[in-house]
């Protein structure tokens, strides 16, 4: 079996030898078992960064075939960083697992993942056990996170990063969705196919930063639900009808009150009108809603089926 990982970096020059040096580790032991064969490499995607990130790739490069590097125009930030990785790699290997560039992913779940791949798993997805070294606040921000995903309908692993192993069979597969907004923990379970989840303890960053200030999380909050999902605008349409129906209810009550002479000229009129106008303009954006939903997910072009498995083939 040859294996290919890809890592996406971004300004990671602080940790890039000791990760190149680790990861490595893992593999010369995978081939030694041989579990994977000789040719199987470690690719590197630079992600547009603005320090020595790419010289030290390229050094890497030099002083061992296994290290390759993948240098990209710009930043496009990880999700996209992790797909160029992904496509560029995913015709020459049987299979590919991805990882973050700063060792907080246990690389020893990396040979649970062959072993799983091993018993006929097309996607083998890279689970934290705990939150331990998280902030209190990042564990309950990514809680509400997974919570809203799943209220919104998009099927999301939970507290799955994008560690994962993924089979040729199953990158083939993702090249098939062409969409622009890619948001890959939301993407790969559509795929299909048999899977299976391995757990790993996540530690803290070996070195460097976090690329993810709260500003990021939270975009990349919101463009994985409005990337995987139109039900936020089902909502608009549902908050319509309830408007609208409160705005009946209070113009009976404003008419009985206005014919028991309980109410001020030009009350009963502005009240029922505020509330009817107001319900049918939500309900009415709601429904327009529903129409660019619609073209929304179309324009997507996502593969409407996956073949799993063609005896003809
Ligand atoms: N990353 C990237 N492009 C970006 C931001 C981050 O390729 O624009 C990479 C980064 O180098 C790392 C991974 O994505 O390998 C995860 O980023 P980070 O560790 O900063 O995120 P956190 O673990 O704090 O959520
Ligand atoms: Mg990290």
């Amino acid at each position: 079996m040859k294996l290919c990982i890809v890592i996406p970096c971004y300004n990671e020059e602080a940790v890039l030898n000791e990760t190149a040096a680790a990861v490595k580790n893992v593999l010369e032991s995978l081939i030694l078992s041989g579990e994977i064969s000789e040719d199987s490499k470690i690719a590197f995607v630079d992600d547009g960064s603005r320090d020595k990130t790419w010289e030290i790739i390229k050094g890497l490069n030099k002083s061992d075939k296994a290290f390759e590097g993948i240098k990209l125009s710009r930043n496009k930030g990880h999700q996209n960083a992790l797909l160029a990785g992904l496509m560029t790699v995913k015709d020459n290997f049987d299979a590919v697992i991805s990882m973050d560039a700063d060792l907080q992913d246990d690389i020893s779940a990396v040979f649970d993942m062959i072993k799983s791949y091993k018993e006929g798993n097309e996607i083998v997805y890279g689970v934290r056990s705990s939150r331990k070294t998280d902030s209190v606040f990042k564990r309950a921000t990514a809680k509400a996170f997974y919570g809203i995903m799943k209220m919104l309908g998009a099927e999301t692993v939970s507290d799955h990063a994008d560690y994962r192993l993924m089979s040729r069979k199953a990158l083939a597969a993702l090249s098939e969705f062409s969409e622009v907004n890619l948001f890959l923990r939301g993407i790969v379970p559509m795929i299909g196919f048999k899977s299976a989840i391995v757990y790993y303890e996540r530690g803290k960053r070996a070195a460097g930063e976090s690329k993810y200030p709260l500003k990021k999380m939270l975009s990349f909050a919101f463009e994985g639900i409005t990337s995987l999902s139109i039900k936020p605008i089902e909502l608009i349409l549902r908050l319509g009808v309830i408007i609208s129906v409160f705005g009946f209810g209070f113009l009976v009550y404003t008419l009985v009150q206005h014919l028991l002479h309980n109410t001020t000229a030009g009350w009963t009129s502005l009240i029922g009108s505020i509330w009817i106008l107001g319900g049918l303009q939500i309900f009415s954006i709601g429904v327009i809603g529903k129409y660019i939903g619609k073209i929304y997910m179309e324009t997507k072009r996502r593969p409407r089926y996956i073949v799993e498995e063609n005896t003809m083939e």
